[in-house]
């Protein structure tokens, strides 16, 4: 596939902004949707809106074959042992919360610690922070060094006899670098700990296999995967679902309910309460088949590498530029950036940027912690999706220098 042929796909990146051509830079907050993804939520909408699990009649059983089919797409794309460990959540916040919930109330007790890492979204640090506040429990924080590189190696020396979870992302969505999840994975097992990775970067760049790297927890959002905002999932190893209390009591959660007692239904559905998102769920299908079509294109890889080492090597040129996240050997970086300029501010670049016609994000990027370990107060991130061309990386570089000129 040509990067041309499946931006074409993409009708929100034929915007113009301030009468420039929309250069969206801003993929790791959210991508945008394809056609399919978009026909879809239009048509779940108007032709099978019925709630699902519930009636018998033909329009319900029709929207539950939908959401149950994506169900069944989901484990595919994650390659997971069996459909009954996909939960359907709102999105990789919901699915964190639901773990250190969940997780927390049963195996978390005073004197325990969970290990968190300092590349972590706050997504993945506050729901661990809310449980050692609850349970008089310690957190722990596994670190990176000067360039980004998460320090696995540390991890034997931070772990204890007291450590019930390692909670750590598979790609942060500052530091864009593929971190060591399957060697974080080993070690943790070693000591009997299970690993929670929060996948929604890595959902987006990487083909991910739970079998193969055999954590426990994997959680990512669907509008990240060019799917529909308020669709998330959590994969749970079968044992740990089982072995969870419920995250919220309500419909269809339940096997019988009495006054005298409640029994739950089996997994997933004991973690699904209420009336589930099946308006969008299904537009999930379409978006995974894209994303996982992007992984495996040996042209729209290659021009996300050439993106990744031209702007790498534009922005580590400029003496100006401080970037975040440098591969120092092995790892690997996706085409994500975030940076500093020296005597300019992160939110003034944003903004003269934005008049170009280029969207990025600015600010701590939902990781204070890390923003504190880098000594700054914010940065700005430039995030390029498969859609984005080597012009449009080019035009970036070109408008940034413009924009610092002004500025200092
Ligand atoms: N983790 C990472 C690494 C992220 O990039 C994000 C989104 N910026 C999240 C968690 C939270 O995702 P959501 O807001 O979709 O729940």
């Amino acid at each position: 596939m040509t990067v041309q042929e499946i931006r074409s796909r993409y009708p929100a990146l034929r915007a113009t902004v301030y009468g420039k051509p929309l250069v969206y830079l801003d993929n790791a907050a959210t991508a945008q949707r394809p056609r399919c993804v978009l026909d879809r939520l239009q048509s779940l909408a108007s032709r099978s809106n019925a709630n699902i699990h519930r009636a018998v009649h033909r329009l319900a059983v029709d929207a539950t074959e939908e959401y149950e089919a994506t169900r069944d797409a989901v484990r595919d794309f994650l390659n997971a042992g069996s459909r009954e460990e996909i939960v359907f959540t709102s999105g990789t916040t919901m699915s964190v919360n639901l773990v250190a919930s969940c997780f927390g109330e049963a195996f978390v007790g005073e004197g325990d610690e969970i290990v968190v890492s300092v590349d972590g979204h706050h997504s993945n640090i506050v729901p661990w922070q809310m449980l050692c506040g609850r349970k008089k429990a310690v957190l722990k924080v596994l670190d990176i060094d000067e360039f980004g590189v998460l320090q696995a190696c540390s991890l034997e020396k931070l772990i204890s006899q007291r450590t019930k979870l390692v909670a750590i992302s598979h790609i942060s969505n500052v530091l864009g670098l593929i971190n060591p999840v399957s060697e974080i994975v080993r070690i943790a097992h070693g000591h009997g700990v299970p690993v929670l990775v929060d996948g929604a970067q890595g959902s987006v760049h990487e083909i991910v296999d739970v079998r193969a790297m055999d954590c426990d927890f994997y959680a990512f959002s669907g509008h990240k995967v060019f799917g529909p905002t308020g669709t998330g999932v959590l994969y749970a190893k079968k044992k740990w679902l089982e072995a969870m209390p419920p995250y919220m009591g309500g419909g269809e959660m339940i096997e019988t309910v009495r006054f005298s007692g409640t029994t739950y239904a089996p997994v997933p559905g004991k973690f699904e309460a209420g009336t589930q998102n099946f308006n969008a769920v299904p537009a999930l299908q379409d978006a995974l088949r894209e994303a996982q079509s992007y992984k495996e294109d040996t042209e729209l890889l290659q021009n996300q590498k050439d993106i990744t080492a031209f702007v790498t090597d534009a922005l580590a040129r400029d003496s100006r530029i401080r970037l975040f996240g440098v591969p120092r050997g092995t790892e690997t970086k996706i085409p994500l950036f975030s940076f500093t300029v020296e005597g300019a501010h992160h939110e003034d670049l944003a903004l003269i940027l934005d008049k170009m016609g280029v969207a990025v994000r600015s600010g701590q990027m939902c990781a204070e912690p890390l923003m504190d370990r880098f000594g700054v107060t914010g940065m700005l991130r430039a995030s390029f999706a498969p859609y984005n061309t080597m012009e449009e990386a080019a035009y970036f570089i070109k408008s940034l220098n413009k924009a610092i000129d002004m500025l200092t």
